[in-house]
């Protein structure tokens, strides 16, 4: 994928965000990220069923790595099980800091995988992955 292609998918997310906008249930765990380097704050949801992460939602003000990130995200870790998502959060978070990575299990979330050269906005595209990873950290510590 070039450059410009990556840009194409991630204004196009941004402009047309995935699963955003947050549901008032009780089987939707919820988390506030803030990027105070940034104007990013967003929340996560995730809905976690038997171990299947039955859905992903997301709100919030931020940047367009950020919100993009955040759509994609959404798009990646829906109906997959906890150690899928687990093992894709880990990858996403080695690409981002310019380490080695699995790449097959990334799926479009490979678009960032220059975002190491901008140190500055690493943590826009990382905020909505760490909120998901701390959910799933939560209930795990139950
Ligand atoms: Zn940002």
């Amino acid at each position: 994928m070039n450059h410009i292609e990556k840009r194409e998918i991630m204004i196009d997310h941004y402009n047309n965000p995935r699963n955003k906008g947050l549901i008032t249930n009780d089987e939707y765990k919820i988390v506030n990220m803030n990027n105070e380097s940034c104007i990013d704050e967003v929340n996560v949801q995730l809905k976690i069923i038997d171990d299947i992460i039955e859905d992903v939602r997301f709100d919030g003000e931020a940047c367009a790595i950020c919100i993009s990130s955040a759509s994609i995200m959404t798009d990646t870790l829906k109906g997959k099980n906890i150690n899928e998502v687990l093992s894709i959060l880990d990858n996403y978070n080695k690409m981002i800091e310019g380490k080695d990575y699995d790449i097959k299990v990334l799926e479009t979330a490979i678009i960032y995988d220059d975002i190491n050269k901008q140190p500055n906005r690493k943590k826009c595209a990382l905020l909505p992955w760490w909120g998901a990873k701390k959910i799933i950290k939560e209930l795990n510590n139950k």
